[in-house]
């Protein structure tokens, strides 16, 4: 086929993309990286997005000047000639672009599809592209994919973490400065449902739980996306014993002759399962006698924080790293060197002999209640958008260990109906403010409801934009909070 003619078919290549039209949906941080990457091959490429702020008016300018033309304020109609889409992930497969991209047979690639389209055609690349260890899940996506960097980085390879994180995936497999050995890529629903020839060496899926049903139309849908990660596996696919919809996720996939289900266990492991025998996390899958050998990883408390869920993450990031070929002593030393970013289950202070915990990123239930299942006696502060999110379940298994509640934001009520259903001895504090000074307040209710040994955690289960910015400007309230009680505490006792 002749450079920049004819129909742009399933195989279609970087070779095949100079001197096509292509759109880019969205003017974020990987559209405008997709676009310069277009730019650079000879494609010709129109950037359009909905918005028009001062921003986006900025990066439409410095895209003009690498020959991008930026078309702002209108994000539904295709531009004419267009023979490519290549949408941010956030964009709904219903928007009408889509839609007039399908009634003219129009194809539409995500950023990940792209970067795994184009990987290894950086000039000096030599040999086979690096090849991809990728992520999903509902939550701990990020912490397993820096967790697995960390493991890959100790062994020695360059294997950065990628994907819905960090430095955008086309700049990294284009980079012909420091190609990357191996690639840890967090994959997001989203970017999986655009990406449909992704074939990674290894995938894993983390859990499911209801989540983004808006975007996916229904659980079945967001399901099928998630599990898009084990197509055309080569070596492994991991999946979380208890979560038996991962492990379906595993049986539906068509993968490469040769490549083995892997599940990851909190308890003893099974032949072909990594977990945990007292204290010790331990491989029963990559040994050479499976039936009758464990292989010991890490400990435990190389793991931060130790709290169940994060080990689960650990021992998924290992069978990953393990299925690489990684030794054992690298899946110890990387997870001693791993530390989470910030805002999950992050240790703010002890003041009184009460530990105050910021897990702002808890968004979701299910999230939430991996962390309230870390603690034996807490004041838990929760609340703000629930996103159309039940309680209910989350209230019921947590109850036990709720010393009390302190609700904020705009769905606080919803949290306090199931407290009253589940937990009604329960003492709940309901803050009615939404200012600046909100969640000073709430620190300090929680505070008056804990007792010495407590933790008062901030794994609001809500997403937080009814009152702050963002997630991380939530948790910089709640540090804030507590090292003004803190200092309050310490002004008391001179
Ligand atoms: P993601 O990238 O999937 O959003 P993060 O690693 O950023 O995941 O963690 C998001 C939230 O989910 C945090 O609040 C954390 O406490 C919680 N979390 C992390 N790992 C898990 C897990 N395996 N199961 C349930 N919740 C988890």
């Amino acid at each position: 086929m002749s450079v920049g003619t004819g129909p742009l078919g399933d195989n279609a290549t970087a070779g095949d993309l100079a001197g096509r039209h292509v759109t880019v949906a969205g003017l974020g941080v990987s559209g405008r990286s997709a676009a310069l990457a277009l730019a650079r091959m000879g494609a010709g490429v129109t950037v359009v997005d909905g918005g028009d702020s001062d921003t986006h008016r900025e990066h439409a300018e410095r895209l003009r000047k690498e020959g991008v033309t930026a078309r702002l304020g209108d994000a539904g109609t295709l531009p004419e000639g267009t023979d490519l889409i290549v949408t941010s992930p956030g964009w709904k497969p219903e928007s009408p672009l889509f839609r007039a991209a399908r009634a003219a047979d129009v194809p539409v690639w995500g950023d990940v599809e792209l970067a795994w389209r184009l990987r290894g055609t950086a000039s000096g690349s030599t040999g086979a592209p690096a090849p991809w260890l990728a992520v999903t899940g509902t939550n701990g996506k990020t912490t397993t994919v820096q967790m697995l960097s960390a493991i890959l980085r100790a062994a020695g390879l360059r294997a950065p973490a990628v994907g819905n994180i960090g430095t955008p995936l086309i700049d990294v497999v284009l980079d012909e400065q420091e190609p990357p050995d191996v690639l840890a890529v967090e994959l997001s629903s989203y970017q999986l449902h655009w990406a449909p020839s992704l074939r990674a060496h290894s995938g894993a899926v983390l859990n499911l739980a209801p989540d983004h049903l808006d975007w996916h139309g229904s659980m079945e849908a967001y399901a099928a996306d998630k599990g898009r990660i084990y197509e055309g596996n080569q070596v492994a696919c991991v999946y979380n014993c208890a979560d038996p919809a991962t492990e379906r996720l595993v049986r539906e996939a068509d993968v490469e002759e040769g490549c083995r289900a892997i599940g990851f266990t909190l308890g003893t492991p099974g032949p072909s399962e990594l977990g945990v025998v007292d204290g010790i996390l331990v491989d029963r899958a990559f040994v050479e006698d499976r039936q009758r050998q464990a292989q010991e990883l890490a400990e435990v408390g190389d793991v931060t924080p130790a709290a169940p869920h994060n080990i689960a993450n650990a021992l998924a990031a290992a069978a990953l790293a393990r299925a690489y070929g990684v030794p054992p002593s690298a899946v110890r030393d990387g997870l001693r060197a791993f530390s989470p970013d910030a805002h999950r289950i992050a240790h703010v202070a002890d003041v009184g002999g009460v530990a105050y915990v910021n897990d702002s990123k808890a968004t979701n239930t299910h999230a939430a209640q991996a962390s309230l299942a870390a603690y034996e006696s807490i004041v838990w502060i929760a609340g703000g958008l629930a996103k159309g999110a039940t309680f209910d379940e989350l209230v019921r298994t947590s109850a036990s260990r709720l010393r009390g509640a302190v609700l904020i934001g705009a769905d606080r009520a919803l949290i306090a109906e199931a407290l009253a259903r589940h937990a009604p001895d329960v003492p709940v504090v309901d803050l009615a403010r939404t200012d600046t000074g909100a969640m000073t307040a709430a620190v300090h209710e929680a505070s008056r409801l804990a007792r010495t040994g407590d933790t008062v955690l901030m794994a609001p289960a809500c997403a937080s934009m009814d009152m702050f910015v963002n997630y991380n400007a939530r948790g910089d309230a709640f540090a804030e909070a507590v090292r003004e009680l803190a200092a309050g505490r310490a002004d008391n006792v001179e």
